[in-house]
């Protein structure tokens, strides 16, 4: 179209760009062709102007949605389905809390219509992304109306953000979601309540079965250590005690313990009886396998935390990913 634009202005102007006068342009231009020029601006003004208004969506147009973390992710895709067009931004397997996003995500939140964080100081960076992006999504914080677990430490209140990692927390993230969903494309209202509420229901299910696998291991024995303190939601939920996290913090899943607080979670290991210890998908295993050797326990495999797994694995799925780590979970504690 811009080349036969293009060719008609010349017919106007002339190839030089010099004006020619009013009276040669009236006879130089063919009436169908001036008529045609006179349809092709009103069509790129019409186009123009239809970009610029951005709601209420068309229902042809997908919902643009920006995930920061593969469980988020997961979430909103079994809510808002063929709806919307999904971009997680941290990648499977990487470290949520130290993410860096490159350009093509802040290219990404720009064009998006909704943003969903996870919130409670999980993604530092993404006030800094949303800024410098100029993007217009709706931000949604997704773990707002979940009673948060806080910590004391050093005289300063730490919220720990890893909600998701209670069943229940879940289900509370899923509909707000919905809700995000609905207010931005209330077209399409009852498909998202409905994705929602099977989804809900798939979650109840999950819940169940984990009580079940969970009460297989006594009481007693239901002791947790961790990578970093990703886990403390769970062990609320499913009546476990978190002995310690190698990393001692819910602000990060990378990097080394200090020489003073390794040798303490040792004796903590020690005293507490335990059999394994629990390394994380988005953790070094290095570390972990040093401690182990200290306090002459396993390592377990892996738990997913604070991503989900790649297509194919155990925790490709928020779903698959909780059944995984409760079996896991219970198979290494109860040993042999
Ligand atoms: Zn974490």
């Amino acid at each position: 179209m811009n080349h036969l634009l293009a060719a008609l202005l010349t017919r106007v102007v002339g190839f030089s760009g010099q004006q020619v006068p009013v009276s040669n342009r009236c006879r130089r231009l063919h009436p169908t062709l001036f008529i045609a020029l006179i349809l092709m601006l009103t069509a790129c003004q019409f186009s123009a102007e239809g970009g610029r208004k951005a709601t209420p969506l068309p229902s042809s147009v997908r919902l643009r949605v920006i995930a920061t973390f593969s469980i988020v992710g997961d979430f909103a895709q079994n809510v808002g389905g063929d709806l919307i067009e999904l971009k997680t931004l941290a990648g499977l397997g990487s470290d949520i809390h130290e993410f860096e996003p490159n350009p093509s995500d802040a290219l990404a939140v720009r064009n998006a219509n909704v943003l969903l964080e996870n919130g409670l100081g999980l993604e530092t960076w993404v006030d800094r992304l949303y800024t410098s992006s100029g993007s217009q999504a709706r931000r949604v914080i997704v773990s707002q109306g979940i009673p948060i677990r806080s910590r004391d430490v050093d005289g300063k209140v730490e919220s720990d953000p890893h909600v998701w990692q209670d069943v229940h927390n879940a289900m509370t993230m899923t509909l707000t979601i919905r809700d995000a969903f609905v207010a931005a494309d209330p077209a399409n209202a009852s498909v998202y309540q409905a994705n929602a509420a099977a989804y809900v229901a798939r979650l109840q299910t999950l819940d169940q079965e984990i009580t079940t696998e969970i009460s297989r291991l006594p009481a007693d024995r239901r002791k947790l250590v961790t990578s970093h303190d990703a886990i403390g939601y769970f062990a609320a939920r499913y009546g476990f005690n978190v002995i310690g996290s190698l990393l001692g913090t819910v602000a990060t899943a990378s990097g080394d313990p200090s020489a003073r607080e390794f040798a303490q979670l040792v004796a903590d290991i020690k005293a507490s009886g335990v059999r394994a210890v629990f390394v994380e998908s988005v953790s070094n295993p290095d570390n972990m396998e040093r401690l182990a050797t200290e306090a002459n326990v396993v390592v377990s495999p892996a738990l997913y935390t604070d991503s989900l797994g790649v297509e194919g694995s155990a925790g490709s799925t928020y779903l698959n990913a909780m059944r995984y780590n409760a079996r896991t979970i219970v198979n290494a504690l109860l040993g042999p």
